[in-house]
C-alpha cells in the first residue's frame, strides 16, 4: 500500500541545530498517527515539512507516492490546524471557514454551503455569523478544524490542537476528533507532547527525541515494549531498571522496564520478592501512587486506592509477574 506520507532519511538542519535528523517514517492512508516527544524534539518541524512550509536539507518526502520536492503548500492536498487556531478576528465564522475555498476561486453560494456543512461536522451549525472573539476556546478550536476540513484534504496535520483547552474539554475533543477521523477516513497526523493523548487517540505513535524517531508502534507496543530507556521514561512513568536488577529476574544483563501498575506491594512476611520501603504515597482518585525505595533503587507503583498499605518507612515486599518485566533489546 502506498503510504500517505513517506519520509526517507529526511533532515532539516538550521545551521548547527539538527531539528530533524535522518528520519525514516511511513504514515499509512486513513491512519491516526501521533508524533510524540518533548519540547524541541522536532515534531513541529516534521509537520511543517509535510505541509511544505519547510524544505528538507537532506532526504526525500513523498505524499501519496508523489515526490513533494518543489510542490508548494497549497498544491499538497494537506491542511494544517495550528495550535493557536490562527483564525481571522475580523471575519465571521462562515468566512473564516470558507476562506480556503475563496482563495481557490470557488463561487460564493457553493463555498457558503460547504462551510455550513463543515460547521455541522464539528457540531457548530448556526454559529456562522459570530466573530471568533465571541466564541469559547473549544468553539474556536472547532472552527479551526472546520476551516481545514472544508478543503477536503487527504492529510490533516494537527499541531497540539487541544493544548489550549481545559482538561474536561480536552477529553471530550479527543473523543470527537477520533470519531471524526474514523468517519471521514482522512489521514490525521497529530503532534503532541502529552503521552496520554497520543496513546488514547492514535493508531500508531512515533516517539521523537532530539530530531530522531526513537520508536514507531501501536500505543500498546510503545507502552508495553519500549525500545529504549528514553521511550520507557517518556511514555508513562515507567520504572527503568538497571542490568543487574534485570539479570536477577530474566537472566539477561540488559536494561529493562516495569510499569507502575505491574508492581504489587505486600507487608513484609519473609516471602519471595523485592525488599523495599514505602517512601511516600499520593492519592490520585481511583489510584494511589506509591514511591518505593528498593535498596537504593527508586520505584513507582500504582495501586488501587483503598488497598491495604503499611505506613511509610515500614518494610514491604514487591512482587510482579515476570512477563511484565520488559527487557530492552538494544540497551545492554
Ligand atoms: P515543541 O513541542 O516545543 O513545539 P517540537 O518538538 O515541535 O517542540 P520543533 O519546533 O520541531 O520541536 O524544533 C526542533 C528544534 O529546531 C528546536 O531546537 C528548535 O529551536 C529548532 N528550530 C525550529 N525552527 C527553527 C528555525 N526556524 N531556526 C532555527 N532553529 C529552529
Amino acid at each position: 500500500m502506498t503510504p500517505a506520507v513517506s519520509f526517507q532519511k529526511v533532515s532539516r538542519h538550521f545551521g548547527a541545530v539538527r531539528a530533524v535528523d535522518a528520519v525514516d517514517l511511513d504514515i499509512r492512508p486513513g491512519e491516526f498517527f501521533a508524533m510524540l516527544g518533548p519540547s524541541g524534539s522536532g515534531k513541529t518541524t516534521c509537520l511543517r515539512l509535510i505541509a511544505g512550509f519547510e524544505q528538507p536539507t537532506g532526504g526525500h518526502i513523498e505524499i501519496f507516492g508523489e515526490s513533494a520536492g518543489g510542490v508548494p503548500p497549497y498544491r499538497r492536498n494537506v491542511n494544517t490546524v495550528f495550535q493557536d487556531y490562527a483564525l481571522f478576528p475580523h471575519l465571521n465564522v462562515i468566512d473564516n471557514v470558507a476562506y480556503g475555498l475563496m482563495v481557490k476561486g470557488v463561487g460564493k453560494a457553493e463555498r457558503r454551503q460547504s462551510a455550513e456543512e463543515a460547521l455541522k461536522l464539528v457540531q457548530l451549525p448556526g454559529y456562522g455569523a459570530r466573530r471568533p472573539g465571541q466564541l469559547s476556546g473549544g468553539q474556536r478550536q472547532r472552527v479551526a478544524l472546520a476551516r481545514a476540513l472544508v478543503n477536503k484534504p487527504k492529510v490533516l496535520l494537527l499541531d497540539e490542537p487541544l493544548g489550549a483547552l481545559d482538561l474536561k474539554l480536552r477529553e471530550n475533543m479527543q473523543e470527537e476528533l477520533k470519531s471524526l477521523q474514523k468517519a471521514l477516513g482522512i489521514t490525521f497526523v497529530f503532534v503532541t507532547h502529552d503521552q496520554g493523548e497520543a496513546l488514547s487517540m492514535a493508531d500508531r505513535v512515533a516517539v521523537f527525541n532530539d530530531g530522531h524517531v526513537m520508536q514507531i508502534g501501536t500505543p500498546e507496543e510503545i507502552y508495553q515494549r519500549p525500545a529504549s530507556r528514553f521511550v520507557a521514561d517518556f511514555v508513562g512513568s515507567s520504572n527503568v531498571l538497571p542490568p543487574d536488577f534485570v539479570q536477577r529476574y530474566s537472566g539477561q544483563r540488559r536494561w529493562g522496564s516495569l510499569r507502575p501498575e505491574a508492581i504489587r506491594i505486600q507487608r513484609a512476611t519473609g516471602g519471595d520478592g523485592v525488599s523495599a520501603r514505602i517512601v511516600s504515597t499520593s492519592y490520585l482518585g481511583a489510584t494511589t501512587r506509591v514511591v518505593l525505595d528498593a535498596g537504593g533503587l527508586r520505584l513507582n507503583a500504582t495501586v488501587p486506592s483503598g488497598a491495604d498499605l503499611p505506613p511509610a518507612g515500614e518494610p514491604v515486599v514487591l512482587t510482579f509477574n515476570r512477563e511484565h518485566l520488559h527487557v530492552m533489546e538494544g540497551e545492554a
